[in-house]
């Protein structure tokens, strides 16, 4: 049955035309110049995805491509997976939303027993015990920062107030997390608005200023300086573990997420995660903060929580932090947050499924092996001349473009050289989106050895194409 209004065009060029001109006319796309959508390029035209099944989009042509950025880092199993669509449809003969405020609901209380199950966990370590549950990566970390900060109020130490965050960080686009973020070209314009917080350089190897071999050492001094320092005004340190996504699959070097939480233990300040981008197997392992035995104060989650087929997020905490808010009603010690759709009924249903996709397909390992295909065709892409660096934590990679490799000098903004790659690729049926002079390959943990070996290929012609055609 078709869910398009009486009128729609039957035939699917007329149908292509009709949805081109009404999305044009009324949807305002997120992070798009929406002048450049309206008059695209030959080659850039919008495409609209229509349907999609495994790891391949099909669009309202009848074109197909491989989604090699897991519909924006989100899907883990592939689409149409029969485990999730049948979770979401036995849900539904339930009931489609209830809320958490002051309601109880079985798909929200079953996840969060599974997720504190699963959650880092490592001996001598606090243990995240509980979830308040949001709706999206942003607001998970908007409810990580607002409990960090109420946390030490209750705690009677309200001069530990302010955050540290990483130079280039990106937690997501609320005001909270923009404040959190450092990327100039998307919060630069809202500076009046923010918060301050503590800055301490992201450890970015390829261009860290005094060479790759410094980076671990100083970008970790840099930051345990400013905890040691100034520990007694600090609430919470937060930081993306192992690979900064968005910024352009930063890759930290081994061994700095360690030293951060050590520093943080030691100086009584908080640590947050956030797994947004990395939970739930992109790295290798389910949380990247295992790799580094590490167990954050609070950990974000949101992305692939849901195996990438809702808007559900979670933030979870550990029993001392959540005790602090505990007193009589009149105390007013409560966590005065929610959010209308808070641990959707359909979301945590699609979720307990993709969880149990993981124990039952072991998702974990064929993924880790599918990385491992990808790292060898990586060889030959890191060998053309005009990639400065490849990065890779499993299934997260990043591809970064220089103008000249010898001086990492960078394309210039308006070549959108990553874009131009990326169209190339639509060219040979991949669907990739940059960042920046990066291209991004995150595909879904579920894709196969032949959808890997077609990838690389297409990835490396696309460069080849675009940066010495
Ligand atoms: C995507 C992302 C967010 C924001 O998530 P949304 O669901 O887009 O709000 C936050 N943190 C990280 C690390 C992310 O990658």
């Amino acid at each position: 049955m078709s869910t398009e209004p009486p009128g729609a065009p039957e035939d699917s060029q007329s149908r292509h035309d009709w949805l081109t001109s009404l999305d044009r006319a009324h949807v305002w796309h997120p992070f798009t110049q929406m002048q450049t959508w309206l008059e695209p390029l030959p080659g850039d035209e919008p495409v609209i995805i229509d349907q999609a099944r495994g790891c391949w989009l099909f669009d309202t042509k009848g074109r197909k491509y491989l989604d090699a950025i897991s519909s924006l880092w989100v899907n883990v199993h592939g689409h149409r997976k029969p485990e999730i669509d049948r979770a979401i449809k036995l849900q539904l003969e339930y009931v489609g939303h209830t809320t958490l405020l002051g309601l109880a609901s079985p798909p929200s209380i079953e996840l969060a027993a599974q997720l504190v199950q699963r959650a880092p966990r490592f001996e001598g370590q606090p243990v995240l015990n509980k979830v308040f549950y949001s709706d999206s990566g942003s607001t998970a970390v908007e409810v990580a920062l607002k409990i960090a900060f109420q946390h030490w109020r209750l705690r009677g130490k309200p001069k530990k107030a302010k955050f540290v965050a990483l130079g280039e960080a990106y937690h997501g686009d609320t005001i909270g997390a923009v404040s959190v973020g450092g990327m100039d070209i998307f919060h630069q314009i809202f500076h009046p608005l923010l918060f301050d917080v503590l800055r301490v350089p992201t450890p970015y190897v390829y261009r860290w200023p005094t060479g790759a071999r410094h980076c671990l050492e100083a970008s970790a001094l840099a930051a345990e300086a400013i905890i040691a320092g100034r520990h007694e005004e600090i609430a919470a340190f937060i930081l993306a573990p192992l690979v900064q996504g968005a910024a352009g699959i930063i890759t930290h070097p081994p061994g700095y997420l360690r030293r951060i939480a050590k520093a943080c233990r030691d100086y009584g300040v908080l640590l947050v995660c956030d797994e947004v981008a990395t939970g739930f197997g992109r790295t290798g392992s389910l949380f990247a903060c295992e790799q580094e035995r590490v167990v954050p104060d609070i950990l974000c989650l949101a992305k692939g929580l849901s195996g990438g087929y809702l808007p559900l997020a979670a933030t979870l905490v550990t029993d001392e932090i959540y005790e602090s808010f505990l007193g009589p009603f009149e105390s007013k010690r409560t966590f005065f947050h929610g959010h209308s759709y808070t641990g959707n009924p359909l979301g945590c249903a699609a979720a307990l499924a993709s969880l149990r996709i993981f124990d039952e397909e072991n998702a974990l390992e064929h993924g880790w092996q599918m990385a491992q295909r990808l790292e060898k065709g990586l060889k030959e892409i890191a060998k053309l001349e005009h990639v400065g660096d490849v990065r890779q934590r499993g299934l997260m990679i990043g591809i970064e473009l220089v103008k000249d490799r010898r001086s990492k000098e960078e394309y210039p903004y308006e070549d959108r050289i990553g874009h131009r790659v990326c169209l190339a690729g639509r060219k040979r049926e991949i669907m990739l989106r940059p960042l920046g002079s990066v291209i991004v390959i995150l595909p879904p943990l579920s894709i196969n050895a032949a959808e890997v070996d077609l990838l690389t290929e297409a990835v490396r012609d696309s460069i080849r194409e675009v940066t010495e055609g």
